[in-house]
């Protein structure tokens, strides 16, 4: 992490670096190009750190070619031969690898040339950092150049078969969501983001695809940004899979309603229609399921003893049509209440292994006694920002790359950081 802060701070609010903030017009509906090339800066790249496992006892750890071992940043091994698999432990402030040991609180991999650091199943580009996590865990984070981080991202973000268009808005997003997350989580974490769908789904070398690969090098550098020329600043650029008709505001993931502002959703999406989450059929929970499921993420709930019922106390949506629960209480049958976050019930459901085809909180709920049930259910995912399906939409349609991000996160303008 060489310089990290400063790095940061060159390149995070986005705001000094004066290169070009082109400003977006929706020009021609069916315009065909794509973000224009500007000249290439000579500025570095900025080093991603992302979360790739968490809380394990041990792992398997190899490389594919030649390697270095780095032990609280002091060469500990080096070899032009690959590292075979061996598992990495961690005892009594001790790692051990093969046949050594090694007194250090970080242990580093690093993939020399065109090597790359195996963990697990997956390959990953230049080098994975292990060090100790809650209890002594094993804590892997891989340390890689914001580029080819995003080629491991879109690959998992989205079919092989979508436009390269769709790939491209994507690669913008995506690189604007991790530009955030770096200058603000990162800053007090040892991670800037993490492999899943609770940030971005990351997939690593093994995952790379040549059209992810053309789509991150057509965007290279270019983020999404709001405020004044010369003080631009990058925001999270959410994304899901599938709005359902309507973008949401992402008042409905955090913090205060937010009306203004690319994120304030409100965008009509027909092009997600193809979509088979586009409209879902009637889901429903059994109480004792989602006690089960809340009770395991809020210990006020586990206290609630049982669930009466689900009520919506806030709702989120411009139009009558698409009004959505931002907050619920959850109403114990003494009639004590414990409030949350809408979408909380279906992550809690998720991670109980519960989901039952509720794609998103974007439904009407009802309470049968029994059961709650999530009706007239719309997209797949939270709906802020772009639509992953209506891209695509889009794409097909013959709308550029920035045609697709105005409407997705309007008043946003492109900026190339580096
Ligand atoms: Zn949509």
């Amino acid at each position: 992490m060489l310089d990290r802060r400063r790095y940061l701070s060159r390149y995070i609010p986005v705001a000094v670096v004066l290169l070009l903030a082109v400003v977006l017009t929706v020009s021609c509906y069916r315009c065909q190009s794509t973000p224009k090339p500007e000249p290439v800066l000579p500025a570095k790249i900025p080093i991603v750190r992302v979360l790739i496992a968490r809380s394990v006892e041990s792992i398997d750890v190899g490389t594919t070619g030649p390697y270095e071992i780095h032990a609280d940043g002091s060469v500990v091994a080096r070899s032009m031969a690959s590292l075979g698999e061996g598992k990495l432990s961690r005892r009594n402030g001790r790692w051990s690898l093969h046949a050594a040991d090694y007194a250090s609180d970080e242990l580093t991999v690093v993939a020399v040339g065109q090597s790359c650091v195996r963990v697990g199943s997956g390959l990953y580009r230049e080098k994975v950092v292990f060090s100790a996590g809650n209890g002594g865990k094993i804590l892997a984070v891989n340390h890689l150049d914001m580029e080819s981080y995003l080629t491991g991202v879109l690959a998992r973000e989205l079919y092989r078969s979508w436009h390269a268009r769709t790939y491209q808005a994507q690669a913008i997003a995506a690189r604007t969501y991790a530009f955030y997350e770096m200058g603000t989580f990162g800053r007090t974490h040892r991670y800037d983001l993490r492999s899943d769908q609770s940030s971005q789904v990351y997939g690593g070398f093994s995952a790379e695809t040549d059209k992810a690969r053309r789509a991150v090098e057509a965007t290279r550098g270019i983020v999404l940004a709001i405020g004044p020329e010369g003080n631009e600043k990058v925001f999270r650029a959410y994304y899901s899979s599938c709005c359902g008709g309507m973008t949401n505001s992402a008042y409905v993931l955090s913090g205060p309603p937010v009306t203004t502002g690319p994120l304030a959703g409100g965008q009509k999406c027909d092009d997600c229609k193809a979509s088979s989450r586009y409209r879902w059929p009637a889901v429903t929970v059994p109480k004792k399921i989602i006690f089960r499921a809340l009770s395991k993420r809020y210990r006020q709930v586990a206290d609630l003893g049982e669930l009466k019922t689900i009520e919506v106390v806030a709702e989120a949506g411009q139009d009558e049509s698409f009004p959505r629960a931002v907050w619920i209480n959850v109403v114990g049958t003494d009639g004590r209440k414990v409030r949350i976050r809408a979408d909380d019930l279906r992550i809690a459901l998720l991670r109980d292994g519960q989901t039952q085809g509720l794609y998103s909180m974007n439904c009407r709920i009802r309470d049968t006694g029994e059961a709650i049930v999530f009706d007239r259910g719309r997209g797949f995912g939270h709906g802020v920002g772009l639509c992953q399906w209506g891209a695509q939409g889009k794409a097909l349609r013959g709308c550029s790359v920035q045609e697709i991000l105005q409407l997705y996160y309007p008043g946003a303008k492109l900026f190339r950081a580096y």
